[in-house]
This record gives C-alpha cells, sequence and structure tokens, in this order.
C-alpha cells in the first residue's frame, strides 16, 4: 500500500513540477510558491488556491478555499489594494523586509500568529497559538506598542479589548474575517434576543433567568458585549463544558452564538438530548421553531458553523481507519456531531496538540482540522505520520488572506510613522464584552 508520506512526496513532486512550468500560477509573482498546495501537493478544494490574496480581496465572497460557499455580509471590509512593491516581490524578498523591519522595530511591535496560518507567516511570530492564548499575550506584554494579530478580525478584536488602550492592534489584511463569526450579526442576535425573551416570558422558578446568552469566542466583540450586558458569556473550545455549566446555574436554558456544532457537540457530552437543542435560523420567526419547542430547550443553538470543520465527514474517519489500521482519530468540536462521535478524541487545537506531542513514536494520527496546524504538526514530529483526514487540500480561507506581501507591508509601515489597519472597539464594546470574558475567566468546573 502506498503510504500517506510516498502519497505526500509524490504529489509535492508532481506540484513542485507544475510550478516549474509555471502551471496554475496566473498572477505569481518570480519565485512564488502555491500557499496551501505546497503543503502536501494534494487536490484542492478549489483552483483559485493558487492566487495570492490580492487577487481576490476585491471579490464579493471569501474567496477560495473552505469558505468559497459562504455569503459574505455586505458590512464585511474590504482591503485596499497594495503597492506593486509588495505584490511583485518574490518570497525570497519578502522574507528579507520583514525581518528587517522586524529587527528594526524591535521589541515596540509584536507578532501574533494564529495556529492556522502558513509557515511564512509563522515563522515570523513572537507568539504562535489559539485566539485566546494571542489575546492574552497582548495583554501580557504592556511595553509593546502594537501588536500584528495575523489572524481574523475577531480574533483582532479581542485583543484590542484586552490590550491597553495606547497599544494598536493591527489586521495586516482586512478583508481575514471570519465567516463563521459573520453568520451571526448583532442585529440578528438583539432580534432573536427580543424574540425569545418574549415567548419565554419571565423566571419560572427560583432564581434561574429564562435564557442565558453564551458566545463562542469565534464571534464579534458586539456580541461579546451583548453577552456581558445580559447576564451572560463568553466560552473558548477548551471550556465550553464549564461556561455551559455556569450557564445552567444561572438560567433554565442557553442560546449559543454563532456555532451549532460546538453548542452540540458540548450539550450532548453533558447529557442534554438534541430533541431539547432546536436549532436557531435567524432569517425565520421564533428562529423556525415553535414557542413550544423554545420553552422545551436546554440549548437553542445558532444556526453557524465553520466552514473548514463542516468539511470533515464519517465516511473520511471510515477510509482512514481502512487504510491504516490502529490510526487515532483527533478532531476539533466545530466539526459535526456525528464526525466527533466517530472520532477517538476531540478538544481545542491546543487539546490536540498536546495529544500528539505525548503519542508514542510510530503512531498513527488523522486529524480533522485546519491544514495548515496538520501539516506543521507533522513537521514537529516526524517519527509519527500525521494527516488530515480531509484527502483535499481546503485552508481556511480568511486565514489565507494573510500573506507575507500584507506583513511586509504593515511592518514597513510602521517603521515608517504610519499605522495601517488598525482594529478598534469601542470603549463601551469592550467594556461590556470585557464583563463577559472575565465571567469566563472566573468560570471554574
Ligand atoms: S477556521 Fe473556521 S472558525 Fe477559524 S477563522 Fe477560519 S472560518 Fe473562522
Amino acid at each position: 500500500m502506498t503510504s500517506v508520506h510516498e502519497l505526500i512526496r509524490d504529489a509535492a513532486e508532481r506540484e513542485a513540477a507544475a510550478t516549474t512550468r509555471g502551471i496554475g500560477r496566473p498572477s505569481a509573482a518570480p519565485h512564488r510558491r502555491p500557499i496551501a498546495l505546497r503543503a502536501t501537493g494534494a487536490s484542492s478544494c478549489d483552483t483559485g488556491l493558487v492566487r495570492d490574496p490580492w487577487a481576490i480581496d476585491q471579490d464579493p465572497g471569501y474567496g477560495p478555499g473552505a469558505s468559497a460557499d459562504d455569503e459574505i455580509p455586505g458590512a464585511a471590509p474590504r482591503q485596499g489594494p497594495l503597492p506593486a512593491k509588495y505584490t511583485d516581490a518574490s518570497d525570497e524578498e519578502l522574507t528579507e523586509w520583514i525581518r528587517a523591519a522586524k529587527e528594526a522595530l524591535g521589541e515596540r511591535v509584536r507578532i501574533l500568529g494564529h495556529f492556522y496560518q502558513r509557515d511564512e507567516i509563522v515563522e515570523h511570530a513572537d507568539f504562535v497559538g489559539d485566539s485566546f492564548m494571542l489575546a492574552q499575550a497582548a495583554k501580557e506584554h504592556p511595553e509593546a506598542e502594537a501588536f500584528v494579530f495575523c489572524g481574523v478580525h475577531f480574533m483582532a478584536e479581542t485583543a484590542d479589548i484586552l490590550s491597553g488602550p495606547e497599544q494598536a492592534v493591527i489586521l495586516p489584511n482586512l478583508a481575514a474575517g471570519c465567516s463563521m463569526a459573520d453568520m451571526a450579526t448583532i442585529e440578528q442576535v438583539e432580534d432573536c434576543w427580543r424574540e425569545l425573551t418574549a415567548s419565554l416570558g419571565p423566571a419560572e422558578s427560583g432564581d434561574l433567568q429564562p435564557v442565558i446568552p453564551v458566545t463562542y469566542m469565534n464571534s464579534s466583540a458586539a456580541i461579546k458585549a451583548f453577552c456581558g450586558r445580559n447576564g451572560g458569556i463568553v466560552c473558548t473550545s477548551s471550556n465550553a463544558r464549564t461556561v455551559l455549566e455556569w450557564a445552567f446555574a444561572r438560567g433554565q436554558r442557553v442560546v449559543f452564538f454563532p456555532d451549532q456544532h460546538l453548542g452540540r457537540n458540548t450539550a450532548k457530552a453533558m447529557g442534554i438530548p438534541e430533541s431539547e437543542m432546536p436549532l436557531w435560523r435567524p432569517h425565520l420567526a421564533l428562529g423556525g421553531n415553535t414557542e413550544e419547542q423554545l420553552r422545551d430547550a436546554k440549548v437553542i443553538l445558532w444556526n453557524g458553523f465553520c466552514s473548514v470543520h463542516k468539511r470533515f465527514t464519517v465516511g473520511q474517519i471510515e477510509q482512514a481507519r481502512a487504510e491504516f489500521p490502529g490510526v487515532r482519530v483527533l478532531v476539533h468540536p466545530e466539526c459535526p456531531a456525528a464526525v466527533v462521535e466517530a472520532a477517538d478524541g476531540a478538544g481545542s487545537t491546543e487539546y490536540i496538540r498536546k495529544e500528539i506531542e505525548a503519542a508514542a513514536p510510530g503512531s498513527v494520527i488523522a486529524v480533522g482540522t485546519e491544514i495548515n496546524l496538520v501539516n506543521r504538526l507533522q513537521e514537529q514530529r516526524p517519527d509519527l505520520t500525521i494527516f488530515c483526514l480531509d484527502p483535499v487540500v481546503c485552508p481556511c480561507s480568511t486565514m489565507y488572506r494573510i500573506h507575507p506581501a500584507y506583513l511586509a507591508w504593515t511592518l514597513e509601515s510602521l517603521l515608517a510613522g504610519e499605522t495601517p489597519n488598525r482594529i478598534t472597539v469601542s470603549e463601551a464594546v469592550a467594556d461590556d464584552s470585557r464583563v463577559a470574558l472575565e465571567r469566563m475567566l472566573a468560570a471554574r468546573p
């Protein structure tokens, strides 16, 4: 049987040959490497992945990659054009400019890199982590004047909320939103709340509120603030269960924004039956439910999802088990419930990292999460065989928007005394968001 390593090597060779011939790289600058295809050489979910992000930033949609089918909200920011100096530069030039600017800026500027970023970004990061770890890193470095957040919009907002008022948080490409976060707007959430509170009426028993709002970290600052104002809380994929327990100590039911899968997987693990988890579809009256269904609910799930994690299927797990008997399957809880049930373990990015760190040499591990992270984990543990469950390369298309050209432009702008793409959360929203975040930090299992 052909091993995953052989498949990867063969495909990488094919890709290298195609690149040498100039195939599939219509807008690439000299020596520019196709981004996701370079990682494994396997087929990709969208041929547009060979295009540079500035070729798609102006298009209506999230562009190539996992979020290709998501509708981009009209209000989502668009990135202005990058100077040709950066779009025409080779990889080597960009790396050199980034290193030089970073060195000149010193400790005044810190680069934060999300786990799902491409390697060409991560190599320059001062801190690498998930969204909350990076926001905490911003909080813990009051000496820095600016943070360049190589992640997506909601993450930069959280870093701005937790960092000092004089510290700037910069998103190198404003088109780097998050399709999941954008599936819940504050207007839709407020409409939902009005309908819910009107249908559920006042508290029925004791001190328990009729409903507690809980939002995943992957949501706008406005929604975090909404939760802070309305007795609610924020959660991460690491502490979702603890947060739901916190909420059930205060309310009869929960409304969970915006990821239905994290909400459902967490509630199922707590023994809540699916029949008590209605889905709230924001364009329908009562979210498409009856008043009775809402009254009988324990967790009302917002109809949002992560385009990357919803691609994983039970069929992929079955195939991995058939091809690699003894394979361990680890998935992220943003995957559908059937996938989480079929896996050997489910947890946050940090959980997956730690499980791989602790794996015995020679282990074979199939992972259901973002491809850039999976490839990096394999590089870090060459003694293991680690592969992505999805045979099709499909990176997060919004993370993909942070290209070294944007990072070089951002750092050189800072050197020139400019502060481009600063993400600022208003004081009122930041104050209310902090209430919800602090409740999360104080929540104990
Ligand atoms: S991986 Fe999913 S949740 Fe994370 S930034 Fe991309 S679209 Fe959003």
